[in-house]
């Protein structure tokens, strides 16, 4: 399922809009914290010192009834995105490439260690190729034919399916580099990066409008805050999004969440051009809860890593640290997954599914991302959602900076969710009852049972869970899932 897009941005080699608004800093800062150090002390530095002719027409411009601090004088910008992860880059690339001055903070200093599987499904591939990031192997991209899923004692390795709108490959790549590569792709586009700071709250206007950010550097946890003015805002700050919490956006109770821990072990599995996934874990004849997963990183290791559904009667009640060992321990002793193997320690982190956090756009902030919940309750996938909802975030937010007037520039933000909800609200919607079905294990040990040993049933199974059909014609099979999404209300 792939979104509309509207108007068609700039391509990617179109020349890059003028940038460094900065105030003395380089316009191609990388690691560079602006001098923040020497700004006037929060207390000292009144609003009117802020640049004027930045807030949309109609609102007006930050001030001293902020939520937090006043700061020293602000750097702006027509856009601040926070978060250079997937989503953020996404958002900051695109809007770059359409002509907008935008700045990207991100806590990080790249190149960055991020909790992931590493494996990228064919919709990841697309999107990736349309931000324009080079994906050859010759550019360190390990390619993979399709997913291996094992499970009720079957092994069945389904290659990707053959579509016009999808590649039919997939890939890995460490977030070490894969989230550094993003973030250079929307700097190279124009975006201004700052790495290295950690964005502390929201200014607000005396509507409780969003229009700009406080910030302090990473390094410096007890230093001076700085804040940052822009006419919109975007949170792409992760699971967890802050921004959004401080500007009343709290995580949904009746939407899925994941939580899923990995760590590398050297293998002579690393090489697998398959990504694997397990249906069924066991310790000796206990079955344990929880899904795995063993994906080849071609350079000697396998991110090894397994996840849990709330709808699971174990979720938050056992040690997930515990339950990969049990299950690696009983894994052919040659694949390697042993301690003396191991190459980081483990570590786990949430997956945010179905849209649990919504509205996705309200009083000058847009969410995209894991900020918004959209992991794919499916499969557990997030990256090309992150992708995908920076595209879509940078589109509206482009054509309402060309509106004229602060009216209709709001109306073009608050049709943003809707269309999310277009692209994703049915599929969601379907897929959280899968989760709740297969919450139960009884539910999910009769689908094992019953569709494992049916590949052509598997491989239908394969396009739903992946989310990877033709949005148009297509298949019959590919018309019926998009039939079911359609129909789904998106709730
Ligand atoms: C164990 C595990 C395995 C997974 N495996 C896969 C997989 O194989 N394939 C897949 O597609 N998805 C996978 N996911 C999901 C995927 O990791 C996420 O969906 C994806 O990273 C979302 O991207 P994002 O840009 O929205 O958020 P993030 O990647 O979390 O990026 C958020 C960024 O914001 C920055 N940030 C946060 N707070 C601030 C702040 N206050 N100031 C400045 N910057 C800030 C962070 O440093 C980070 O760089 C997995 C998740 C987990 C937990």
């Amino acid at each position: 399922m792939t979104h509309e897009v509207p108007p068609s941005l700039p391509p990617a080699d179109a020349a890059a809009p003028p940038r460094g608004r900065a105030p003395g800093g380089s316009p191609d800062a990388g690691p560079a914290y602006p001098a923040a150090t020497s700004a006037a002390p929060a207390s000292t530095a009144p609003s009117s010192t802020a640049p004027a002719g930045t807030a949309p027409a109609g609102t007006r411009p930050a001030s001293t009834a902020s939520a937090t601090t006043a700061p020293a004088a602000a750097e702006e910008a027509d856009v601040i995105v926070v978060g250079a992860g997937p989503a953020g880059s996404a958002t900051a690339s695109y809007l770059a490439r359409a002509g907008v001055d935008v700045l990207l903070l991100e806590k990080a200093q790249f190149p960055r260690e991020k909790v992931c599987g590493d494996g990228l499904t064919p919709r990841a591939v697309k999107a990736l190729i349309g931000m324009g990031v080079p994906v050859r192997e010759q550019d360190g991209w390990v390619r993979n034919k399709g997913l291996r899923i094992i499970g009720g004692g079957i092994r069945l390795e389904l290659p990707w399916p053959e579509l016009s709108s999808f590649p039919g490959y997939g890939l890995v790549r460490t977030r070490l580099d894969f989230d550094e590569i993003l973030a250079r792709t929307a700097q190279k586009a124009g975006a201004r990066l700052l790495e290295g700071v950690t964005v502390t709250g929201p200014v607000l206007d005396d509507d409780g409008r969003v229009t700009g950010v406080t910030a302090r550097s990473t390094a410096d946890a007890g230093g001076p805050e700085r804040s940052y003015r822009a006419r919109v805002i975007v949170a792409a700050d992760g699971s967890s999004s802050r921004l959004s919490l401080a500007m009343g956006l709290s995580k949904r109770d009746d939407r899925p969440m994941g939580v899923a821990v990995r760590t590398y072990y050297t293998s002579p599995r690393h090489d697998d051009d398959y990504l694997e996934s397990w249906l069924d874990l066991w310790d000796g004849p206990r079955q344990l809860p929880g899904y795995g997963w063993i994906f080849g990183m071609g350079d000697g290791t396998s991110n090894v890593g397994l996840g849990m559904l709330n709808t699971s009667d174990s979720f938050g009640h056992v040690d997930y640290r515990d339950l990969l060992r049990r299950w690696l321990a009983g894994l052919p002793p040659e694949w390697g997954y042993i301690e003396e193997n191991r190459t980081l320690p483990i570590r786990g982190a949430a997956l945010p599914m179905g849209f649990n956090r919504t509205p996705h756009y309200t009083r000058g902030l847009l969410l995209a991302g894991d900020a918004g919940g959209m992991v794919n309750p499916f499969n557990g996938e997030g990256i090309p959602y992150a992708l995908e909802s920076g595209e879509l975030a940078a589109e509206f937010i482009a054509q309402a900076l060309a509106r004229p007037d602060a009216a209709g520039a709001e109306r073009v933000l608050m049709a943003y969710p809707q269309a999310l909800k277009a692209a994703y609200g049915g599929y969601y919607t379907l897929g959280r009852r899968f989760v709740q079905a297969i919450g139960n294990p009884k539910v999910m040990q009769f689908a094992t049972r019953h569709g494992m040993p049916r590949p052509a049933l598997m491989r239908i199974t394969l396009k739903l869970l992946a989310n990877l059909t033709e949005p148009r014609g297509g298949h019959a099979t590919d018309r019926v899932i998009h039939a079911l999404s359609k129909m789904t209300p998106a709730a």
